[in-house]
């Protein structure tokens, strides 16, 4: 035996997985019959268990393409018997009750309202008793339409069926001995695809149902003659069968065995079998002439070992055409697979492990944007910004900024002479900056250009195809900042904590300081006087400018006298000489309808802008000044400069803790967690589905999966033509 078919149905499954494409299918058994003939008794009886939907009204509403697997007792690591639903996974189904429950489901799954739907349900059973054979269960024909029946109905079921009953698959036509043949929807189906009956095996159920000599006859096959013949089957199981033993908790009983007693009950009964047995088979119970035995098939065995017999001469029939088309397609993936790929190969793993390594190279190279002199440079430019606020808060918004500038040009004045003020004010001007939240102001800077980082990298390519690695990047990367964040800005803030007390300044520091202070100083002028250009233009020159500006310190003024005389003045003066000048209020604003409010508004920055301006100048003047210049002990005539070393000494401790607590922790653990949750943490079937959400990755896997396939394929079938060659000889003399 070459096990033929056996091998053809493993090659069947491997073409299946690459696709469906009709050219490589190889044949089937399809049952059709009308409802009610016995067609599911028939299958269940083939494969020893009831396992197909029952119900009232019809239950199968879906082909199931059922492959029987033959599997040799001895194999233990298996349950015997099982079903698998490949759609489902791989899980086995121990359970026949379970598989059928499941197969109820799936018919379910399908509306109503559409009854019928060409979508296969593909089961697999692997047992001991069951021969290797698939064979598809179709909706039953339906004989006589009804209100839940409807026409349109008979006729889906028809094509649904007509698309099943082509070459090369074999027809098992289900009829009941109880009705006329004339009347078999499945025969006449049949007869339609294939005349003379050369894959058309008839099964006649329910033989119990007529005489036996009727039966005889039918099976005979005269009036409609089938090449492949009829078999009669008795297949109805008894009553209640197998349910009282599984309510007792055992295992499910094998029908088959059920129905061959009966079977042999039947057909080799003291007055049937001389219609259905030859004379040796029937031992000693010889009788009259008109024996017509010897010519029917009777019985499921029968029936069994028929369909085998049948499908083996098929698949073998059908071998070399099946040869010819996969060796087609092979070529053909062959030929795509050498041109778009020159034979490259890759794997899952391969892509992950580039991509990995891809991105690691990548995270390396972002990371030299975070050397300490950067990181020093942009904090340094924050706190630039901080000190500028706070000259801004404590020194330009003073009535008394001017007299600053002033006593510093006083050449004879020490600076143990200023004023207290200027002196309180340096030292809260120094506070402010050190006790605003250095710390965590810092920490915060660089975690967002790491955050920024780290989101550049899992937002760019190949990761847009890799939604779900990129937010699992993104989120082990906040969580190690979020770990580090607390520690590292504890730590800068208690670096820093000295110079929340006293800053020591020495002369070369004080230079760099003031030298830098003094170019802040000329960008913020040049700023300035940008802004200031900006209104002119738009106001249209520089008189134009000069008036509005006059014009919109009239107002101010005349707002500021009223507010004076509302509130009164703080100089008293007596009550007649505010009545005049509340009438006074009353006169209009000569110029006032010159102007619309934006240009008002316009009018009031340049305002702004110009005594802004005349601040910056005086102290840019004051940092070029000899007195600033002579040193540190001058801090209180030039804040600016002190400032700029304060911020110069927070950026440079700052820097340094973050280094050592956020971005050296960072640097190091980034790429060990992508190893770790990337990399070691995806399990095959991850791995797979990561490699093929890239469609450039995939297509490449796609077609060198389907090669690859297409060659073993072809290596069975070759192997299957090379064993025949050596049976061959024999066979045909024979
Ligand atoms: P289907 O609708 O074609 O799948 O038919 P079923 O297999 O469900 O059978 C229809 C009815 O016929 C059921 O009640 C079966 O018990 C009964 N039946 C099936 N085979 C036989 C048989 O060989 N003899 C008898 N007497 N009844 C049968």
């Amino acid at each position: 035996l070459l096990q033929l078919t056996k091998k053809l149905i493993e090659i069947r499954q491997v073409l299946l997985s690459i696709d469906q494409s009709e050219a490589l299918k190889l044949p089937s058994i399809v049952v059709i019959g009308s409802q009610s003939s016995g067609k599911s008794s028939v299958l269940e009886a083939i494969v020893g268990h009831e396992f197909l939907p029952k119900g009232d009204n019809m239950v199968t509403r879906r082909p199931i393409e059922l492959t029987l697997v033959h599997t040799p007792h001895d194999d233990t690591t298996s349950p015997p018997e099982y079903g698998v639903f490949p759609s489902l996974g791989a899980q086995k189904v121990t359970s026949f009750p379970a598989i059928q429950r499941t197969l109820t489901e799936l018919n379910q799954s399908v509306p109503s309202s559409i009854a019928v739907s060409s979508d296969p349900i593909y089961l697999r059973i692997h047992s001991p008793h069951v021969p290797d054979l698939t064979l598809v269960d179709l909706p039953g024909y339906i004989q006589i339409s009804s209100m839940d029946q409807p026409e349109a109905l008979k006729e889906k079921i028809s094509e649904l069926c007509d698309k099943y009953i082509q070459e090369p698959n074999i027809i098992l036509a289900v009829c009941a001995a109880d009705v006329d043949l004339a009347n078999s929807a499945a025969l006449r189906a049949s007869r339609r695809v294939d005349p003379l009956g050369s894959r058309t095996i008839g099964v006649v159920t329910k033989m119990d149902l007529v005489s036996a000599e009727v039966g005889a006859s039918i099976l005979k096959g005269n009036r409609y003659p089938l090449h492949l013949g009829y078999v009669g089957v008795v297949c109805k199981a008894p009553t209640g069968f197998g349910s009282a033993r599984i309510r007792r908790g055992g295992e499910a009983p094998n029908l088959t065995g059920a129905v061959l007693r009966r079977e042999k009950e039947f057909f080799g009964s003291a007055e049937n079998a001389r219609f259905f047995y030859p004379p040796s088979e029937r031992g000693s119970s010889r009788s009259s002439s008109d024996d017509m035995a010897g010519k029917v098939m009777v019985g499921t065995d029968t029936l069994r070992k028929r369909l085998m017999a049948v499908l083996e001469t098929s698949m073998a029939a059908n071998l070399s055409g099946i040869t010819n088309a996969v060796q087609l397609e092979l070529e053909e993936a062959s030929y795509q697979f050498k041109v778009q790929y020159n034979d490259r190969r890759i794997t899952p793993e391969a892509y992950v492990a580039e991509t990995v390594d891809a991105l690691k190279v990548r995270f390396k190279e972002f990371t030299s944007q975070f050397t300490k002199p950067q990181v020093r440079s942009k904090l340094k430019a924050m706190l630039d910004d901080k000190v500028m606020d706070i000259l801004e808060q404590l020194y330009w918004a003073d009535q008394r900024a001017a007299e600053l500038s002033r006593l510093g040009e006083d050449k004879r004045l020490q600076p143990d002479d200023l004023d207290n003020y200027w002196k309180y004010k340096l030292d809260t001007a120094s506070s402010l900056l050190t006790k605003s939240g250095v710390g965590r102001d810092s920490t915060q800077l660089v975690a967002e250009g790491l955050r920024g980082l780290i989101d550049s990298l899992a937002t760019g390519e190949p990761f847009t195809f890799h939604p779900e690695v990129a937010e699992r990047i993104i989120q082990f990367s906040r969580a190690i900042l979020r770990e580090r964040l607390g520690v590292t800005a504890d730590q800068v803030e208690n670096c820093i904590k000295p110079y929340k007390y006293e800053v020591e300044v020495d002369e070369r520091e004080w230079e760099i300081g003031r030298q830098h202070s003094e170019e802040a100083f000329a960008m913020e002028i040049s700023r300035c006087e940008g802004k200031l250009a900006d209104i002119k233009k738009k106001v249209g020159g520089t008189r134009k400018l000069s008036s509005l500006v006059s014009f919109v310190h009239d107002i101010e003024r005349r707002d500021a006298e009223r507010t004076r005389r509302r509130f009164g003045s703080f100089g008293g003066g007596d009550s007649e000489e505010n009545a005049a000048e509340a009438n006074a209020e009353e006169a209009p604003l000569p110029d006032s309808y010159k102007y619309s409010p934006a240009q008002v508004a316009d009018g009031r920055l340049a305002a702004l802008f110009s005594d802004r301006l005349a601040i910056l100048k005086a102290r840019h003047k004051a940092l070029q000044s000899k007195r600033c210049r002579m040193g540190p002990e001058q801090k209180a005539f030039c804040p600016e400069a002190f400032l700029s070393v304060v911020a110069e000494k927070l950026a440079y401790t700052s820097t340094m803790f973050i280094n050592i607590e956020l971005l050296e922790q960072f640097f190091y653990q980034f790429p060990r967690e992508i190893d770790s949750r990337i990399l070691y943490d995806l399990d095959r079937n991850e791995i797979a589905k990561f490699a093929r959400e890239n469609p450039v990755v995939k297509r490449h896997l796609d077609l060198q999966d389907r090669k690859d396939k297409l060659e073993q394929v072809m290596r069975s079938l070759q192997s299957l033509a090379n064993m025949r060659q050596e049976k061959e000889p024999r066979s045909t003399r024979s």
